[in-house]
């Protein structure tokens, strides 16, 4: 089955909403609004939504909108968190799950990542869901299973239909923001794996039609060993979706 390439900008802590206007503006205008051969999505801070959406909007832009964080709870006391009806209203329609900044940083748990994807289901947005290990799970020979059980552990209790709202982003933690990647090989034996777990849970004609992306420091220069590999279907992209060449560079070459 062809899947569509799909290439998402995580931006990070960076950018702020003047700078997203100018950053989405670029990206904007050197996509041609008429090529869709590559969905493509920016996850802005949230504060930058609005701006961003505002610029894809007004260029009628095929482009959409994630954000990279959300509570599974539509209201309440939780200071600083920021609610699924918050990015309905103001468009965002992806968001980022389970990232690992989040797992390691914010105590972002399993549970935690599988209560946010299905409350973004339920609200028929796109969870982007993060999986991956640390250089201590590979030098152990434990990786294939470490990132199974975070992708069972992510979907626990979806039905197929809803799971196929998601993509799922295959990230070595050791390649994130480090310069260094993973081999090919590497990514796309985690990523067959990803498949068969997914097949496993809900059944092989949803695994097939899903994405999954590869992300850890893909830029221009490594791009095309990646997107040749059978189950590797783009990329989530840091460092190198901050600059508008580098970030359209990757967009084409997933084209
Ligand atoms: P990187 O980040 O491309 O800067 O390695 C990827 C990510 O963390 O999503």
């Amino acid at each position: 089955m062809a899947r569509k390439p799909l290439m998402i900008g995580n931006w990070k802590m960076n950018k702020t909403p003047a700078e997203s206007v100018v950053l989405s503006q670029g990206i904007s205008n050197r996509y041609n609004r008429k090529w869709d051969k590559v969905g493509v999505v920016l996850c802005p801070p949230s504060i930058d939504l609005r701006p961003v959406v505002t610029v894809l909007d007004y260029d009628k832009s095929l482009i959409e909108v994630g954000a990279q964080n959300v509570h599974w709870e539509p209201s309440g006391a939780f200071t600083g968190e920021i609610s699924i009806p918050m990015l309905k209203d103001v468009g965002a329609t992806w968001c980022i799950v389970g990232h690992s900044e989040r797992r390691e940083m914010f105590a972002e748990t399993d549970e935690t990542v599988n209560l946010k994807v299905r409350a973004l289901v339920d609200a028929r947005l796109h969870p982007i869901v993060c999986v991956g290990e640390s250089l201590a799970v590979r030098d152990a020979g434990t990786t294939i299973g470490f990132v199974t059980d975070q992708v069972r552990a992510a979907f626990a209790g979806l039905e197929p239909a809803e799971a196929a709202l998601a993509v799922v982003a295959y990230e070595p933690i050791w390649a994130i923001g480090t310069g260094r990647t993973a081999t090919p090989e590497q990514a796309q034996e985690v990523c067959a794996a990803i498949r068969a777990t997914l097949a496993d849970m809900f059944g092989t004609e949803t695994a097939q039609s899903m994405r999954i992306l590869y992300g850890g420091s893909m830029k221009p220069a490594n791009v095309d060993m990646f997107m040749p590999c059978e189950d590797i279907d783009g990329g989530l992209i840091g460092g190198a979706a901050l600059k508008v060449e580098d970030f359209t560079a990757l967009v084409e070459a997933a084209g």
